[in-house]
């Protein structure tokens, strides 16, 4: 395949990600990512595997593509990109959740009260303040600039995160980046951090002292940044930010404000990558985060 076939099929397949109707283009039936075919009745790791190897069915596709002109013309339009996050924007939400700053200790000797993001880092890649430390690669501080106008917070480091250093790289990392990239928020332009800055053995979820012993960091991550936006993917990034144990779905949908900053809940994208069903309310929520910022400027 040409660079700029390739380019359209991953194009095309962000779309379809992003709930976009999926478009079959003659020749490029790796258009469509594993995640974007149709929902399966019971999502199946097994079969997503097998779909990410698969070889490309250019007998299909190119049968498919003779369904007429007007995912033709689809295609051409997404082509062209533009402003499309803007289009049937889903409505603010109501307020969720407040989570006041806890006071000013003026006379703390932590020396985490005072330091910026690299010294931040510093004291992470040296951190033994929890068990992870002894089963880590890397500590994953978190990337992004100082000035970021958003904070985005996942779980914790996974396999490839633990291999390199740098929070979202792998699988779930790549579908963020798009994500980001499709409301007009260029990865490099956020800050990418997550709960626990160490991978969790076999990517199990964190434990709560873990999350205990680590989140001072991210709290001071966010004091420092200061974002306009806060947008927690996942339960253990929202119930850990929020205080709180709730459901996801009661979670999202709403604006919280954690230390005075707006704070949207919505699915980690592992999870998205699981299950297809997800993807649609996904986009509202990044798109509501994304007003959101435009709203503090
Ligand atoms: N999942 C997360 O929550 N964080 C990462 O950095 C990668 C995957
Ligand atoms: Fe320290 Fe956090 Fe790593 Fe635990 S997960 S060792 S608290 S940096």
């Amino acid at each position: 395949m040409t660079d700029a076939r390739d380019l359209l099929a991953r194009y095309l397949g962000q779309r379809a990600l992003l709930g976009d109707d999926v478009i079959y283009v003659s020749g490029l039936a790796r258009a469509v990512p594993p995640a974007a075919q149709p929902p399966a009745a019971e999502p199946d790791p097994a079969a997503e595997q097998e779909r990410t190897s698969a070889a490309e069915q250019p007998k299909a596709a190119a049968a498919r593509s003779d369904q007429g002109g007007a995912r033709g013309r689809r295609a051409k339009k997404a082509e062209s990109g533009g402003a499309r996050w803007k289009k049937d924007l889903p409505a603010i939400p109501p307020r969720g959740i407040e989570v006041a700053a806890p006071g000013t200790d003026l006379f703390s000797e932590d020396p985490l009260a005072e330091a910026d993001l690299d010294g931040i880092a510093g004291m992470v890649h040296q951190c033994t303040k929890c068990k992870l430390c002894e089963g880590r690669t890397n500590a994953v501080p978190g990337e992004g600039p100082a000035d970021a106008r958003l904070v985005v917070v996942g779980e914790g480091p996974g396999a490839v995160e633990d291999e390199t250093g740098r929070p979202f790289v792998g699988r779930a990392g790549e579908l963020l980046t798009e994500i980001l990239a499709a409301i007009e928020l260029p990865r490099e332009q956020v800050y990418i951090c997550n709960i626990v800055k160490c991978r969790p053995p076999s990517n199990r979820k964190p434990q709560q002292d873990e999350i205990d012993a680590c989140v001072p960091y991210l709290h001071r991550q966010l004091a420092v940044i200061k974002p306009a936006v806060i947008l927690a993917m996942g339960g253990t990034a929202a119930e850990t930010l929020l205080g709180t144990r709730q459901s996801l779905g009661a979670m999202r949908n709403k604006v919280h404000e954690f230390r005075g900053v707006p704070l949207v809940v919505t699915y980690h994208p592992a999870a998205l990558l699981r299950n297809p069903h997800w993807k649609k309310p996904t986009w509202d929520d990044v798109r509501i985060a994304r007003q959101l910022v435009d709203q503090r400027r």
